[in-house]
Order: C-alpha cells, then structure tokens, then sequence
C-alpha cells in the first residue's frame, strides 16, 4: 500500500506521515529532505542554488548528509525550495523516491509532488494543509522552544514566500491531486490531525 501525504510547510503533513507510518507498519520517507540536502550541498560547494548547474552537480550528496541537523533549519528549507524548481533536479530524485514507494509491502511519502507525480497510483492520497496564520504561529513555537530569536512576522513572510514558489513553479508544482483528500489542520490539535488522518485512510480503503 502506498499513502502520498502532500502540503506546503509547517502544515503538520511530516508528523501526520510519521504517525500513519506508524500506525500502518509501512516505512516512510521525508522527500523534502533529499531537496534540502541538495541545497545544502550546492552551499558546501560554494554554489548557487538558483543556477540550474550548481544544484544538478550537488544531487550526489552523501548519503551521511540526510542525518545533519542543518537540514532542518529554515535557512535549508529555503534553499531547498530553489534548487527545487530546477527540472533536472527533480529528475534525478525521481528513481530514488519511486524505488522507495516501489518496495515490497509499501510505504508513506510526504513532499509537495507526491500524489502528482512520484506516485500518482497511491492507494491513497492526503493533501495536508494550513492557513499561513497557523502555520506561521507553529513554527514560531518549535523555534522559541529551540531557544531561536525569531520573529512571527518573519517567519509568516517566509512561508508565503515558500509557498509562493512552490505554487507556481512549472515544474510539479505544489497542487492537491484531483483525488486526494485534503485535511486542513489550522484549528487541530497535534492528536486530532493524526486521528482525522488515519480516519481518512480507513475511508479511502473503505477499511
Ligand atoms: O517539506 P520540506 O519543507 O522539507 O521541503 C523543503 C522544500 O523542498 C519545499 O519548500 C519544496 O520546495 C521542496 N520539495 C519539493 N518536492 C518534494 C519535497 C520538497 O519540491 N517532494
């Protein structure tokens, strides 16, 4: 069984991903950070993440890389964001993602394409999502709780900016699959977007 789970950042789409791993028994892969490794490789490299060379030339990061703790930062999601629009970029992650979902027994995938293109015959699709507000309002929680000097208002700017970007590349860009349910989760708490999510698998197996 495959389960796609797509949504721009902050909207709960990893924890939710984790949890229905879990809850299946099905591994799962955090696409986004094989982008944000590529655009923390391209900074290594003393690159250019919005040249399309540069970011093409980093997909060979090591694999040691996906363990580094930078990757979470928001200075990575950025930057995974740019060497993201690039096509070949995208393609040559392509194989990597597809094996995974590919593999026996199945697996949970969470990205931005997921649904669309990576494995647009899922089982079943999620489409996780959040107003910006509430988004914005967790990820300064998260941040704060790390002890980061960060200020909302940036932190908002920067999701739309993301989001911005995600949206409107030409290449897979960030778009519900036609057939995915989506589950906004701005008024959920963390056990109620989990629950909501496993419900909403049972219903589309008809489990
Ligand atoms: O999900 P996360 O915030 O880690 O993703 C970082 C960036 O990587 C996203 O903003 C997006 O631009 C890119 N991404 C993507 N396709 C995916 C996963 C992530 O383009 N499947």
């Amino acid at each position: 069984m495959i389960i796609a789970v797509d949504g721009p950042t902050a909207s709960g789409k990893g924890t939710i991903s984790k949890a229905l791993a879990e809850h299946f028994g099905l591994p799962h892969l955090d696409t986004g950070l094989l982008y944000r490794a590529v655009g923390r490789q391209v900074f290594l490299d003393g690159g250019d993440p919005d040249n399309a060379g540069d970011a093409l030339a980093a997909v060979t990061f090591p694999d040691s890389l996906l363990a580094d703790a930078s990757l979470r930062s928001e200075v990575a999601g950025g930057m995974a964001s740019q060497v993201s629009v690039h096509p070949a970029v995208r393609q040559a992650l392509f194989e990597r993602q597809r094996a995974f979902a590919d593999q026996d027994g199945g697996a949970v995938l969470d990205g931005r394409d997921i649904g669309t293109v990576i494995a647009p015959d899922a089982d079943v699709k999620l489409f996780v999502t959040a107003s910006v507000e509430a988004r914005a309002d967790r990820r300064y929680a998260e941040m704060k709780g790390r002890g980061e000097d960060v200020r909302l208002e940036v932190i908002a700017q920067d999701l739309r900016q993301r989001d911005e970007r995600d949206r409107n590349r030409a290449e897979a860009p960030l778009v519900a699959a036609p057939d995915a349910y989506v589950l906004d989760t701005s008024t959920l708490g963390k056990e109620e977007a989990i629950a909501a999510a496993i419900d909403a698998v049972r219903q589309a197996l008809g489990t």
